[in-house]
Order: C-alpha cells, then structure tokens, then sequence
C-alpha cells in the first residue's frame, strides 16, 4: 500500500514536471521571432527579362540555437508589362509572422532596332528641299517591348544625309543615319582660261592659263580639277594636257588642251602629229613686201618652211630674200617687174624681154642668197590668157624653153583667193583649208603682200599641223602641179 503511493506522487511529480518544462517551452517558442532577410527590396528589372525571384530567407533562434523556416511569397511581376509590382514575403512561426514588402519595376530600357541593309542611297535630285517620300530607303523598326514600330519611323533630310529616327512607347530613341548620293544627272562646268590650243618653241615653258570648274549642287569645285598628261617640250609635236573634274554624284567633265611644240631640230618635219600622208606647199607670189616680215616670224613660230617666189616690186623689201632664204625658206622666180599690162614693156611682149626680166630677178636672188634659182612661176600662171594680146603662142614656148634650160615652173592646185578683193583672213582661211582637204599634195597660191593672207597663215598652219599634213617647199623633185600654156 505505501509503495503504490509512493508511486503515485513520483508520477504526480513527474507530470507536474513535465507539463511544467512544456509550458516553459511553449512560452520559449512562442516568443520566437521569425527573421526575414531579403536581397533587395527594390527591384528594377528589364522587360522580358528572364526573372528570378529575389532570394529570401527566414530563421528562427530558439534557446541559442538558429534554424531556417520556410517562406511565402503573395504578388506576382510579369515582365511581359512594364509598371511597378508589390510582393509580399512572410514566414510564421507559432503564431509569430515577419512580412518583407518588395517592389519590382518592370521597365524597358532597350532602344528599339532600326533594320535596313542601305548605307548609301541614291536620290535623283531636283531640288531642295527634298522631299524625304522621293528618299527610297528599305527598312523596318523592332521593338523588343513594343515589336514592330516601322509605322512609327521618322525620316528627315539633311543636306546629305537621312536620319531614320523611331521613338519606343517607354521613350528609347534610335537613330541610323544614311549617307544620300544625289545622282543629279548634271555634270559639272569645266572652263579652261586661254587657247584651247597652245604653241610653245621647243625648249620653252608652259604656264598653265587656268581652269575652274563649278557644279550645280556642290558649287565651286576647282580644288577637285585633276590636271594630267605630258609634254615633251624638247620634241616638236603635239600634246594633251587633260582636265578632269567629277561632282559628289560621280559625274565628270574632261576637257583638253592641246600644247604644239613647234621648231626642234627637224625642219619640215612634223612625223610626231601622225602624218596623213598629205603635204602643203605654202607659196607666196609677188613679194616681199610690207608683211613678209610678219609671215616670216609666223613661219619660224610654226617651224614651217614655204616657198617665195619673189619679185621686185617693192624694192625695200629685198632684204627679206636673204633672210627668208637663211631662215630655210626656198626662193623662186616669179618675176622682177610683174608687168603684163604695158604694151610696149611687158615680160609678155616677147622671149626676150621675158628673159631680161627673169635675169634681172635671178640677179637680185644671187645678190641676196648668194645663189641663183632653178625654181619659177611664171607671172599670171603658165595658163594666163593676158599674153595672147602681146605675143601670141609664148607660153607654149616659154614652158619647153625654160625647162629645156633646167628650170621647174610650177602653179597650184589650191587658190586662197587673196587677190580678189572681196575677200577677207577669214574667207582666206576658209577656202585654203576646204581645198587643201581634197588634195594629196596640196601647191598653195598665195601673196604675202597683202595683210588678211598673212594674218591668215597662223590659222591656215595650225589647222595642217593638227591633222597630220606635212609642209614642204617646192624643188626639183616636187609633184609637178602645173597648168597647161593656153597660149
Ligand atoms: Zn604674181
């Protein structure tokens, strides 16, 4: 009986104990609280976005001792849609809760993509303003938030470039910019100062005369002429010298300039100028005179050699012999009086008075050149009718006469037509070279005693020596270009 109450209080104790150490371990749990820790409470994330859930923790410490608890989270963020988000996260434990409130920002900081494959466009160009609708440019506007925004694409011209500028809903500009080519289709002006054609002595320099060049759309552009080619100015011929100029729209403009080295060593010889085959023989009847000087110094410019056939008619003159013939020029017989009018003293009237004045003028040629002749043309031409009324059949027998005593006569097959009055150096000019184009060797009757035929030679030069034609002077083995005696 005593052990079975002895039992009962241990057991009463034991209870008392137990549920008293429960007690105090409730009291102890239950004023646990629970920690929450967080990585960021505020939270900024790109739209679509691959997003994680921010890292949350919970503990509890019961009696010195730390033990993780688990976590809720209410509230959710979708990255599909831009705005401001609230999540909750809270963890319990017996009867105690700890919340952590987290905003998360969905925002879109990515500028949209401006997609087009052009960096240069070509724009036909009228005028400006250009209409930004004639640019035609391919492209296409992405948005990774907003998608396709092409509609929304802005174009604007500058001078010469395009700006593709497109705004996203969350403010994000994108602007490409396109380089325009204006294919104006208009080249540009190339002016060059000066002759086109220039003649330089051999040995001597060129200075360039200038050029400028200007274009519609980029103005004055005469930095950008490209000046080429070369000129030997040892060696007689004829060069180019070439101006190049190209717009910003590629279109170029050339021009030439011929540069003439005249006067190198070769006299009569212009091979370098792709010889046509064809020769002049410049002549020149009735003087000298008052302008042989003139043709002369033409003639040395030229480095071309004619043939005088002189007379003495202007006495003053005669000098000019001896220099044409020092300067390599060849001295023929015309005759010294050219008198074919005076009955009674006319070269004409018969072979002997024809003779006397042949000598005569063979007399002042040896005095000037220091040798006589065998080259001559007869006064009138060998076909002249005047001698009928004088001495009837005297060409026929001057021509076998004076050839029978070695002498060559020529006339011409080409009139400059500078002894009738009507004309002028132009009409001079324009009639020997349409002549001298039909000719293979080309005899050309001229007379330096009137100005327009010399003022006409430097023309009459230039045109020959650009297109290949050869001078040369009469001699013995000259094509015979003669007319048949009608008397
Ligand atoms: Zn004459």
């Amino acid at each position: 009986m005593l052990k079975k109450r002895r039992v009962i209080i241990i057991c009463s104790i034991a209870s008392a104990v137990i549920l008293t150490l429960a007690a105090a371990f409730f009291i102890v749990l239950s004023k646990a609280e629970p920690k929450l820790t967080l990585d960021c409470k505020q939270r900024q994330i790109e739209a679509l976005s691959n997003y994680k859930k921010s890292d949350v923790k919970a503990e509890v410490t019961v009696l010195g001792m730390t033990f993780a608890i688990p976590t809720k989270t209410s509230g959710t963020v979708d990255t599909k849609k831009t705005g401001e988000y609230t999540l909750k996260h809270t963890a319990a434990f017996f009867g105690n809760s700890a919340t952590v409130t987290q905003k998360v920002t969905v925002v879109d900081t990515t500028p949209p993509a401006i997609n087009t494959e052009e960096e240069n466009v070509t724009v036909d160009f009228i005028s400006y303003p250009i209409d930004p609708d004639s640019v035609k440019i391919k492209f296409t506007a992405t948005d990774a938030y907003d998608g396709d925004i092409t509609a929304k694409v802005n174009k604007v011209i500058d001078k010469d470039k395009c700006y593709l500028s497109v705004i996203d809903t969350a403010g994000n500009e994108t602007i490409k910019e396109i380089n325009l080519v204006f294919d104006d289709g208009v080249r540009p002006t190339l002016t060059i100062s000066g002759p086109t054609t220039i003649y330089i002595a051999a040995g001597g320099k060129y200075a360039e005369p200038g050029y400028s060049a200007k274009d519609n759309l980029d103005g004055d552009i005469t930095n950008k002429v490209v000046v080429s080619g070369d000129v030997d100015f040892k060696k007689s011929g004829t060069y180019s010298i070439l101006y190049q100029v190209t717009d910003n729209a590629g279109n170029t403009t050339k021009l030439t300039r011929k540069v003439v080295i005249y006067g190198s060593e070769n006299a009569n010889s212009y091979t370098d100028i792709k010889p046509n085959g064809k020769t002049v023989y410049l002549t020149f009847d009735d003087g000298p005179g008052a302008y042989t000087d003139t043709l002369l110094s033409h003639l040395k410019k030229y480095n071309v050699k004619a043939t005088f056939f002189v007379t003495n008619q202007f006495p003053k003159y005669q000098n000019l012999i001896g220099k044409a013939h020092s300067e390599g020029h060849k001295i023929a017989v015309h005759t010294y009086s050219h008198q074919m009018y005076d009955k009674n003293d006319n070269i004409y009237g018969s072979l002997e008075n024809f003779m006397k004045d042949f000598n005569k003028m063979q007399d002042v040629i040896e005095a000037q050149t220091g040798s006589t002749t065998n080259i001559m043309r007869f006064a009138g031409g060998t076909n002249n009718t005047i001698s009928k009324s004088t001495c009837k059949g005297i060409m026929t027998e001057l021509t076998k006469q004076m050839t029978a005593a070695g002498y060559f006569y020529f006339d011409w097959n080409v009139d400059s037509y500078d002894s009738r009055s009507y004309t002028n150096t132009q009409k001079v000019i324009t009639e020997t070279i349409n002549q001298i184009k039909s000719k293979e060797n080309a005899v050309v009757l001229m007379h330096d005693i009137h100005k327009k035929t010399v003022d006409a030679i430097p023309a009459i030069i230039e045109y020959c020596l650009n297109n290949g034609y050869t001078f040369r002077v009469l001699d013995e083995n000259s094509p015979p270009v003669r007319y048949k005696p009608v008397n």
